[in-house]
């Protein structure tokens, strides 16, 4: 009997905002996910969940049920080690270095692999010495197996390409939905893609390009009329000729201060590389055709405060929910962000607001002090006091909970203000978040999300309205193209009529 094929499966996984002034470290995965093993093993099982109470199915499930589909009983899945974060700052040299080398070892404990399976983010960042971190980790695994192993990698579609993440693998598939539902699906195509061709039943050809445009966030959901038609026509290119193994398009974290930053395209062919080029052109223009179209407005504080106040019957039937357009904390935003709290505190007496501010010193000097307390305090200006300067505030201690995924949090009662005060980043994205510090949605007129997607699934029952509004911070487009400096012409910073030029130059076909 021959021996079976071994893949081994792991992930690094987080989206950096490399404008935070918080750095990443190891504490923030073990806080998220942060795994080996058998215990890897068992939470990417069928009966498993990759983040309990959070994500069932992600990447690594997907992968295994490819395995178990596709794989006809030839392979075994061998856990390596996985570490997942919340989008946030930087990584930190000794956070890089702690994830590789548990990377590493549980690649060399693993024995002699005919594959490996990653998920990654493709937008992971590092501080200045580290600048591109997947970069080094799909290298050094490159290193450990040896030229010969396929290297497989999901990506969120927020990802950057670059040469040095591009050429180290054998094969790549990036998530098709934004917001992201299809995780787990992401994981099965790359998987099997992975598994295919460790079979010897296809041989993966690739072509990829990257174009010097950036699109603000509202125009890249994928259902909504500018991108929908695009994603069809990828899905269409898979279904309709087998060689088409996978078409992946990233519509690029802008956050991520790289001098290459841009969208990019790549696809997967079976032994035609001629045929992953034309499509890779193809679209490319698609989507290069729809740079234009104009981004959705954010508005400053106080007209949107107005838009909430003559939004009555979206606030007697439920809720209006702000989007914190400036502090996203899905985006890397820190959640300090104190000019909103500002801005309502003065502007919107007559609105009954919930507000979640981070601010670690508060909650703690707030935490032995009994319910009922009437207290006045700064809060806010910890982490970056130039962006989220400190706001006074006095009202009375509500409410004290330990939440786990945000530390420990305080709620204080301003009067037409409900202010969260939370150690860790907030992401108030589901109604419980307000419930748990002892707030009911349904009360308030407006309740503040830092979040652009995904909290719509989870407030659909309360949700009657949403109003963007843009203070200032590090999640500002505006700011990017501000502050980013670019090796080439960027739309929309500059005009740019062909998207060749600088595709070439960052390919690395021709030498600037
Ligand atoms: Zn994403």
């Amino acid at each position: 009997m021959t021996r079976k094929l071994r893949i081994g499966y792991g992930r690094i996984c987080q989206e950096t905002n490399a404008f935070s002034p918080v750095t990443s470290e190891l504490e923030d995965f073990r806080r998220l996910h942060l795994m080996e093993g058998a215990e890897l093993e068992a939470a990417t099982s069928r009966r498993g969940s990759e983040v309990p109470d959070m994500i069932r199915n992600a990447e690594l499930s997907g992968f295994r049920r490819a395995v178990r589909k596709l794989g006809q009983g030839r392979i075994e899945a061998v856990p390596l080690f996985s570490a997942w974060a919340v989008p946030a700052g930087p990584l930190s040299v000794a956070c890089f270095e702690q994830l590789r080398d548990r990377l590493l070892a549980s690649l060399r404990a693993a024995g002699p692999l005919d594959g490996v399976f990653l998920a990654l983010h493709g937008a992971l960042r590092g501080v200045a010495e580290i600048p591109e971190p997947e970069e080094l980790l799909l290298a050094a695994v490159r290193e450990v197996v040896g030229d010969e192993i396929p290297i497989t990698v999901s990506m969120d579609l927020h990802g950057l390409l670059t040469p040095g993440k591009v050429e180290p693998l054998t094969s790549l598939a990036a998530y098709k939905t934004n917001p992201h539902r299809d995780l787990a699906q992401t994981g099965f195509r790359a998987g099997g893609i992975l598994v295919r061709t460790a079979l010897g039943q296809i041989r993966p050809t690739r072509a990829w390009r990257s174009l010097p445009m950036l699109l603000g966030g509202g125009l890249t959901i994928d259902f909504l009329g500018t991108m929908r038609p695009i994603f069809r026509r990828m899905r269409r290119m898979e279904r309709e000729d087998p060689r088409v193994l996978d078409v992946s398009l990233f519509m690029c974290h802008v956050f991520n201060d790289s001098a290459d930053l841009g969208w990019s395209v790549h696809v997967t062919t079976d032994g035609a590389p001629e045929l992953a080029e034309r499509i890779a052109d193809e679209v490319a223009e698609m989507v290069w055709a729809v740079r234009n179209e104009p981004p959705p407005a954010f508005l400053p504080a106080e007209a949107g405060i107005e838009a909430v106040r003559k939004a009555r019957l979206a606030r007697r039937l439920g809720t209006v929910c702000v989007t914190d357009t400036s502090d996203v904390v899905g985006a890397g935003g820190t959640g300090e962000n104190t000019r909103l709290l500002a801005a309502l505190l003065e502007h919107a007496r007559d609105l009954k607001s919930y507000v979640p501010v981070r601010d670690a010193v508060a909650v703690d000097q707030l935490w032995e002090q009994p319910l009922g307390s009437q207290v006045a305090l700064e809060v806010g200006g910890r982490l970056d006091p130039v962006l989220c300067p400190a706001v006074a505030v006095s009202g009375t201690l509500r409410a004290k909970k330990d939440t786990g995924a945000f530390g420990r949090a305080v709620t204080l009662d301003l009067g037409h203000v409900q202010l969260i005060l939370s150690e860790q980043a907030p992401l108030p994205i589901k109604p419980r978040f307000y419930r748990e510090m002892g707030l009911e949605p349904w009360r308030a007129d407006l309740v503040v999300v830092k979040n652009f997607f995904h909290y719509r699934l989870y407030y659909m029952g309360v949700h009657r309205k949403t109003v963007p509004i843009q203070t200032r911070g590090i999640t500002d487009f505006e700011m990017v193209l501000e502050q980013q400096e670019f090796n080439d012409p960027v739309h929309p910073r500059d005009p740019v009529s062909d998207w060749r030029p600088a595709d070439a130059r960052r390919r690395g076909l021709v030498h600037s």
